[in-house]
């Protein structure tokens, strides 16, 4: 048995990647995966404190002290079925949960060697029992109590409408689930690519749906090509897991030349419509030679090295603050600046210039001041300097996204706050009844594991009120 000291004394497991330069010409992971004495020497790190504040800071509890005694041990498997308790999408969250900000973030072993980054890889362990449970091909369905003849439609296949529809049928509930597009998966399939969320990942979750029952039904956007009041006469609780697929844009000149996107819509024709299959996709992009990226997050992150993967020769960030006040997650900044991604920071732009098609963009310079109510110093503008252009032929904004308004429109006594978020009890209920709802579409653009946080609470609040006892709907 390891001491404490013994165990802070161990160096941190770095996570082997494909060389820069070469990863920019593929859309293969860039992370490789730990392999299994490195996950185990990871986990040796772990203290097993017996507080365990990594799993308050998870949104959804993962066991995490558990999962990864069993990985020091070698017995994987446990380890696995030890994370599905709360995570159904272990190979997702794994790799793409903001863990510095989550479940590391709150690591004693973060915290005792004053570095965050220095806390227990717990995303790399999750995502390495994940994957070796698939690579063993020994994951089983999760068992599925008897029928109970109650009819659920799920509204939107993103992870807060899997883990939703997961959680109904194991309780013995029909499940359907509609999604508007032509494949399943949400922002997971057609946001965030595949350099680093392999969608044969997503797919396989999917077909586990299925296999457990689900029916799905795409091409089908509820409030056009089904009304929402179809829905209700038909079933006997719907959960809404729309998301926040509304693009924001800056509202400036220019912004409807051709060679502006908004970074849904570019991500999307990448992703979805494999645009970088140039001869044979639908919808392909036209080749960029340089790039502007406009935002500091993670979809401005995804844009600019998706960007460099078509081909673009300079791809630019701008962002009105600096490195230090980016939400983009740490990694994949710097998987960004290895990958050759340019920041240039304290700037925004103020018109997109061009005739018909963009030639540039006109750049603002701005300062910092004191934190604002987001506690990040503040971008003020830095009247000593002038405006200037910047020449570029495609511009790509990365502002974020809003919920998606359309069943609110069409349905004003389904309530929503003056953001279009719909409003919902502590109990996931909308102000319409047996209409829950969660995910973005509740929380605005926020993660992945917190939609699936609510899709897990909506199905068990949802489950109860069917007339199940709470505990037989916790007794997932
Ligand atoms: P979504 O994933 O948006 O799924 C909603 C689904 O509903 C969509 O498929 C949509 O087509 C469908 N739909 C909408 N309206 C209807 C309708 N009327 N009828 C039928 N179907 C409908 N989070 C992280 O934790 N880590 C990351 O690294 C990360 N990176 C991101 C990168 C990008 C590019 C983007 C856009 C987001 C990223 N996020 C990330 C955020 C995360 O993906 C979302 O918070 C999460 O997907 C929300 O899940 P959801 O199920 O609520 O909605
Ligand atoms: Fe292990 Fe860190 Fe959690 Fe403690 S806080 S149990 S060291 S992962
Ligand atoms: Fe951390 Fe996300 Fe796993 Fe929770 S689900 S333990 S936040 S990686």
């Amino acid at each position: 048995m390891k001491t404490i000291k013994e165990r802070l004394s161990i160096l941190p497991q770095e996570m082997p990647l494909q060389e820069p330069l070469a990863r920019t010409r593929t859309m293969n992971e860039v992370a490789l995966g730990y392999r299994e004495e490195q996950a185990r020497q990871e986990a040796e790190r772990c203290l097993g404190c017996a507080n365990a504040p990594c799993v308050a800071a998870c949104p959804v509890q993962v066991p995490i002290p558990r999962f990864i005694a069993e990985i020091q041990d070698g017995r994987f498997q446990s380890a696995i079925q030890c994370i599905k308790e709360s995570n159904l999408l272990p190979a997702v969250c794994g790799r793409v949960c903001p863990q510095e900000k989550q479940c590391q973030s709150a690591c004693t072993v973060g915290k005792s060697l004053k570095a965050v980054e220095k806390a227990v890889a717990i995303g790399r362990l999750e995502r390495f029992a994940a994957d070796w449970e698939r690579k063993e091909g020994c994951a089983a369905l999760p068992p599925r109590k008897a029928p109970t003849g109650k009819k659920v439609a799920v509204i939107g296949s993103g992870p807060a409408g899997i883990t939703c529809a997961a959680e109904c049928l194991r309780f013995g509930h029909d499940v359907t689930i509609f999604e508007a597009l032509h494949k399943t998966g949400g922002v997971l399939i057609y946001g965030i690519p595949e350099f680093r969320l392999p969608k044969s990942i997503v797919e396989a979750e999917i077909d586990n749906l299925k296999k457990m029952g689900a029916r799905i039904e795409t091409n089908v956007l509820i409030g056009r090509t089904i009304s929402l009041t179809a829905l209700q006469k038909e079933y006997d609780a719907i959960f809404i897991g729309s998301g926040a697929g509304l693009p924001k844009f800056l509202g400036i000149a220019g912004e409807d030349l051709s060679g502006v996107f908004s970074a849904n819509e570019y991500l999307t024709r990448a992703n979805l419509m494999k645009a970088y299959e140039r001869e044979r996709a639908d919808t392909p992009l036209v080749q960029s030679k340089r790039v502007v990226v406009v935002g500091g997050g993670n979809v401005a992150m995804d844009a600019a090295r998706m960007a460099r993967r078509l081909g673009a020769e300079d791809v630019h960030i701008v962002y009105r603050r600096t490195r230090d006040e980016m939400p983009a997650r740490a990694e994949e900044v710097e998987h960004a600046v290895q990958e050759g991604v340019i920041f240039d920071f304290l700037r925004n732009p103020t018109a997109i210039q061009g005739k018909g098609q963009v030639s540039g963009v006109e750049l603002q310079c701005f300062t910092l001041g004191a934190p604002d109510s987001s506690g990040r110093r503040a971008p003020i503008s830095d009247t000593a300097q002038a405006n200037y252009s910047f020449e570029c032929d495609t511009v790509i904004v990365a502002l974020g996204n809003e919920p998606n308004p359309l069943l609110t429109r069409l349905y004003p006594e389904l309530k929503a706050d003056s953001r279009g978020r719909i409003l919902v009890t502590e109990d996931y209920k909308t102000s319409v009844d047996k209409i829950y709802a969660g995910g973005d579409i509740v929380q605005g653009a926020a993660t992945v594991i917190r939609a699936m946080g609510d899709g897990r609470k909506a199905a068990h609040a949802l489950i109860s009120a069917a007339g199940c006892s709470k505990a037989a709907a916790g007794c997932f």
